[in-house]
């Protein structure tokens, strides 16, 4: 099994790369998030051990750019136990598996395997409201057969409302699943960016997919609006 760790604690890494290769693995090493993602985007793994905290991208973009780049190669992330993160983040950006540091060895492998079982997941279906499509994998959307660009900002968030439909979700939710929860935002930017959506993806169709509620936050219409 070929197995990349993403860790910029070379200590750590080079202890841990000792056992797996013992353990009959074949371990490549990268100590900081853009040269993992580019060695996780360029060559074939079975399975890719990120460290969150980490020097260039963190682990939770190396997670995100990768799949956004087509790679769906099982994720491990490694969390340290104070964890800001929890797993829940991990998971919404494309971890498929998550440990909290310190981790015993046994475990790590066991784990390992249990993910080469699995194999890569699933391309993530396309999410439809209408004739309004996201596709995840793409990161492509179209509204009524034309192609809209979206920042990948504004991408997030109508993932987000998409996957929520015809739920009333509270701009904190919000603010909390599309924007970094480490930075303090003002929830007005959640309108702000709702504008925008609409400017692309409801306004020039003449269509109401994102709805407000007052007091309450938005909706997405199944429906498309
Ligand atoms: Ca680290």
């Amino acid at each position: 099994m070929r197995v990349l760790l993403v860790e910029d604690e070379v200590l750590l890494a080079r202890t841990v790369r000792r056992g797996l290769v013992a353990e009959g693995f074949s371990v490549d090493l990268a100590h900081d998030g853009d040269e993992g993602f580019f060695l996780a985007r360029e060559h074939r793994y079975d399975v890719l051990v990120v460290d969150l905290m980490l020097p260039g991208r963190n682990g939770y973009e190396v997670c995100r750019d990768l799949r956004a780049a087509g790679v769906w190669t099982p994720v491990l992330v490694l969390t340290a136990k104070d964890g800001e993160y929890d797993q829940v983040d991990a998971f919404d950006l494309g971890a498929d598996d998550y440990l909290t540091k310190p981790f015993s060895f046994p475990v790590l492998v066991a784990r390992l395997r249990a993910l080469q079982r699995r194999g890569a997941p699933e391309r993530p279906v396309v999410l439809r409201a209408g004739d309004l499509e996201l596709d995840p994998g793409s990161r492509r959307v179209v509204r009524a057969g034309t192609p809209v660009e979206l920042t990948a900002r504004e991408f997030a968030l109508l993932e987000f409302l998409m996957r929520h439909p015809d739920e009333v979700v509270a701009k904190a939710q919000i603010l909390e699943s599309v924007w970094d929860p480490h930075v303090q935002n003002d929830p007005n930017v959640v309108e702000v960016y709702v504008r925008y959506l609409r400017r692309k993806i409801d306004v020039p169709f003449a269509r109401h997919a994102i709805q407000t509620v007052r007091g309450a936050g938005y909706r997405l219409a199944a429906d498309g609006g």
